[in-house]
């Protein structure tokens, strides 16, 4: 995504492709999310009808092939996409991140190369950033790149990486100078595709965001060209990272706001055929709380996650906004799908219903892109800085 672009998009032309995802939801994907998320199995079909209606490409300029959407969009359809079955927008929201770093901060050379087939989905990947010993603090990370000749060499594993088999690709962050003080000064991004010493580890087992793949990667005296350092220059790769970071959280934020309108939505058809004492549960005064409380808290999520959504498309700074959706949208996630949970009685416990699995889902929004516990942080820290005296 270039810089201070501003990006809109015609209303109607927006209401189209919202419609064509409506489409694509109720005849392919409802069917089978039961079957995928408890066997945990790679949704290949459902994969190839994202890449041919461009999501690989959502956040990609057109000059690249991609469909330039604005964040605002993008919002709307992950949402969408997620009030059904948020582990899918998984596979292209992490490509995405990728996309976005080459299209921010890569060479032109590198845009050119990759971004047309990051867009078509041909060539798909993700971030590999987080080590067995470094999540939240990416600067203690331990694999190293050394030059050598036209060449880096690569050593050190990576875990928990989203797309981490069925992917090809990975923007992979090393240290280039390992004693390099403040340590993100010795930092660097690179483009790294599956070559020789590139090898998968295991596959993790999870709670839930099943049937796309987490798994540990593994770099044995990996070689790559000079030319897949992004940007080109050593030492830009932690502050290129923390660039992607504000659309990494609007992207989890619209996760969780389509989590927490799922689990209402599942919640509101069963309370009003669900009956006891004579009249269905959603005239129960207890019920009618739980459903006032989960309609604020989703439509508040959802404000919050355009707000920050359209001053990213003005191109402002939004790491705050981001922040805010982000944590806000992922706890309102995980709060709506427990009361739905309740509202369920004995069935929510049951895997013959759905909405035990937007539990599951729901806690991973709290730690992706940033836990929550850092998000809160970051929002003091940024009220403060823009309101100080
Ligand atoms: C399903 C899944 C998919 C993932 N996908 C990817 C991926 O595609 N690519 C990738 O690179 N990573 C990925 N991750 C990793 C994820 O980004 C990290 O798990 C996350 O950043 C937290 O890091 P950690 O697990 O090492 O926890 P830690 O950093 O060890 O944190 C442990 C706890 O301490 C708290 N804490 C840590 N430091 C501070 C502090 N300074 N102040 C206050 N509290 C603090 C945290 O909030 C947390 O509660 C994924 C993780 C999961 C579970």
């Amino acid at each position: 995504m270039s810089d201070n672009t501003a990006r809109t998009i015609d209303p109607e032309e927006e209401a189209v492709l919202l419609h064509s995802i409506d489409r694509w939801i109720d005849k392919d994907v409802r069917p089978v999310v039961m079957h995928h998320d408890h066997n945990d199995e790679w949704p290949a079909k459902l994969v190839e009808q994202m890449a041919e209606m461009g999501l690989f490409g959502a956040t990609i300029s057109p000059e690249y092939g991609g469909l330039g959407l604005p964040a605002t969009t993008y919002v709307k359809i992950v949402a969408k996409i997620a009030s059904y079955w948020m582990a899918i927008t998984g596979i292209f929201n992490s490509h995405l991140m990728l996309a976005a770093a080459v299209e921010r901060f890569g060479t032109a050379e590198q845009k050119a190369e990759w971004l047309p087939k990051f867009a078509s989905g041909e060539i798909r990947g993700g971030l590999a950033l987080t080590e067995p010993n470094a999540g939240t603090d990416l600067q203690a990370i331990r694999t190293t790149a050394v030059r050598d000749g036209d060449d880096y060499v690569i050593n050190g594993t990576k875990t928990w990486i989203s797309n981490g088999i069925h992917g090809s690709c990975f923007a992979l962050l090393v240290k280039t100078d390992p004693a390099a003080q403040p340590r993100h000064k010795g930092m660097s991004l690179f483009i790294a595709p599956k070559l020789s010493g590139f090898e998968v580890g295991k596959k993790i087992k999870k709670l839930g965001y099943n049937a796309i793949d987490s798994a540990e990667l593994i770099f044995d005296n990996y070689r790559l060209p000079a030319a897949n350092l992004i940007g080109g220059v050593e030492g830009q790769g932690f502050l290129q990272v923390a660039g992607g970071l504000e659309l990494g959280r609007i992207n989890v934020a619209s996760r969780g706001v389509g989590l927490a309108e799922g689990a209402l939505r599942h919640a509101t058809e069963y309370a009003t055929v669900r009956q006891t004492m004579g009249k269905p549960i959603c005239e129960h005064q207890a019920i009618q709380l739980k459903i006032g409380e989960m309609v604020t808290r989703a439509r508040a999520a959802r404000l919050l996650t355009m707000d920050a959504a359209e001053a990213y498309d003005r191109g402002q700074r939004c790491d705050m906004e981001a922040g805010m959706a982000k944590y806000f949208a992922s706890e309102a996630a995980v709060r709506n799908s427990e009361e739905a949970m309740r509202i369920f009685g004995g069935y929510g416990y049951s895997k013959e219903y759905e909405i035990e699995r937007y539990f599951r889902d729901s806690l991973l929004m709290c730690i992706g892109e940033g836990t929550n516990e850092m998000q809160r942080i970051i929002i003091s820290k940024q009220w403060v800085k823009r309101h100080s005296a």
